[in-house]
This record gives C-alpha cells, structure tokens and sequence, in this order.
C-alpha cells in the first residue's frame, strides 16, 4: 500500500532493525522502545488490523504466531513476555498495518509495558 509506513518498511524504503523475515511475516525493532526488548511482527501483506482478519487473510496470523515463539526464543526472553496488537483508534493504534508487539525483558507492569 503506497501511503503505509509499515509497508515502506518491508520494501526495504524506510531503514529498519530487522530480526526475522520469511515470505510472510517481517519483525523489527520498535523506534520507540516500551521493554528492553520491544519488537513489531506484521504480515508482508498490508492488513490494517486485527478488525480487518477475515477467512481470507487468517493464514498469515496463524504465521505471526508461529513466528513470535522463535524470535522471543531468539531474544531470550525466557521470563515470558506480552504480545499487543492495539486495533483502531481507542486502542491506541497509531500505524494502520497490522502489527503485533512483542514486549520483554524485565518484569512487566499491568500497562501495556
Ligand atoms: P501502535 O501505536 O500500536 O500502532 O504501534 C505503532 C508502533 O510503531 C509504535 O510503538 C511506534 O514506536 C512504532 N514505530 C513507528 N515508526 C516506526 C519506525 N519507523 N520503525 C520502527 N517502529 C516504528
Ligand atoms: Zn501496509
């Protein structure tokens, strides 16, 4: 989608710290870290959220989750760590492509980090 940063990122037009990508799926470190680790899972696919998951576009969810198991292993994140995705405005949802923070690395508080 021309106008979505996420996108840009995953062509590769807008720099990213990257930590996995496959055909599907690309993960990148968060600009404005909330965790020690704080890391962004979103399909190659534009999707604007998680409202918009249908029986269509599902497979590449199920993909995230396969994925977000192997980069907190990756990151060590053997203390456990959160998965956010903020759908929609009173969420908080500031990028519209779907997106899922992994959040980690010191004991979280109730917040979203
Ligand atoms: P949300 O508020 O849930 O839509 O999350 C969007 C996230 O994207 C925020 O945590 C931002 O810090 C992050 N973000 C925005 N621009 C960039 C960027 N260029 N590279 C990495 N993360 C970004
Ligand atoms: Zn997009």
């Amino acid at each position: 989608m021309a106008d979505c940063l996420f996108c840009k990122i995953i062509a590769g037009d807008i720099p990213s710290s990257k930590v996995y990508e496959d055909d599907y799926v690309y993960a990148f470190r968060d600009i404005a870290p909330q965790a020690p680790v704080h890391i962004l899972v979103v399909p190659k696919e534009h999707i604007a959220s998680v409202g918009e998951i249908t029986a269509e576009n599902s497979a590449v969810a199920a993909r995230i989750f396969e994925v977000i198991p192997k980069i907190a292993g990756a990151e060590g994140l053997t203390g456990g760590y959160r998965v956010v995705s903020n759908c929609g405005a009173d969420a908080g949802q500031t990028v519209g492509h779907l997106h899922f923070h992994i959040l980690g690395g010191k004991k979280l508080s109730l917040e979203m980090a």
